[in-house]
């Protein structure tokens, strides 16, 4: 993601980001309930500072952007980031990021993830927008893919992020209303699937 920016947007390069990020807020790939947690934190304070009260509906935007091959060490998780899932029966899994684990067997560990795992060349990117013009929209879900998944793969995050955000930030944010993307055939295929329910 970094690179994109950069090269479209001027934006800083990925060691700069690195540099700077290193003791700035942990980002983990896929849906945690921690980061709904953090959603309602930044929602819940933006809205008493411009006094808006009540839920106010949400769109999720999610789209995917082609970026370079890599796999970096996360060093406060001891993550390899980077990979999308196991090659073996290949599907790719939102929040997959093997651990490097201990000394003694870590050099293992990062030759078999490399063997045995698939290296994403996709960033997908999910964010909330808020049906109200002081409210920003927040990027809250990321996650390396080869983009060979199909719309059934993409219900299942739904699913799974329908959950998370009933529990964590419906209450105090405001309901999901709707999915919002490109013209994209999988997706496409689930708002239409939507429209009829
Ligand atoms: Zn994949």
């Amino acid at each position: 993601m970094c690179d994109f920016f950069q090269l479209n947007f001027v934006g800083p390069s990925y060691k700069v980001i690195k540099r700077t990020n290193k003791k700035g807020v942990q980002f983990l790939l896929g849906e945690h309930d921690v980061i709904f947690k953090c959603v309602v934190e930044i929602y819940n304070e933006v809205k008493q500072v411009h006094n808006i009260g009540g839920p106010i509906p949400v769109i999720l935007v999610e789209d995917e952007t082609k970026v370079k091959s890599r796999v970096s060490w996360d060093s406060k998780s001891d993550n390899l980031i980077g990979f999308c899932g196991a090659k073996e029966n290949h599907c790719c899994v939102t929040n997959f990021s093997p651990i490097i684990g201990i000394r003694e067997v870590e050099y293992n560990n990062v030759i078999e993830a490399f063997i045995n795992n698939k290296i994403a060349s996709f960033a997908r990117v999910m964010i909330v927008n808020p049906l109200h013009e002081k409210l920003p929209r927040l990027v809250f879900i990321v996650c390396c893919t080869c983009n060979c998944f199909n719309a059934n793969w993409v219900q299942q995050q739904w699913d799974v992020i329908n959950v998370l955000w009933k529990l964590e930030c419906q209450a105090i944010v405001g309901p999901i209303v709707g999915h919002a993307s490109d013209g994209d055939s999988r997706r496409c295929q689930l708002m239409l699937a939507n429209y009829t329910i």
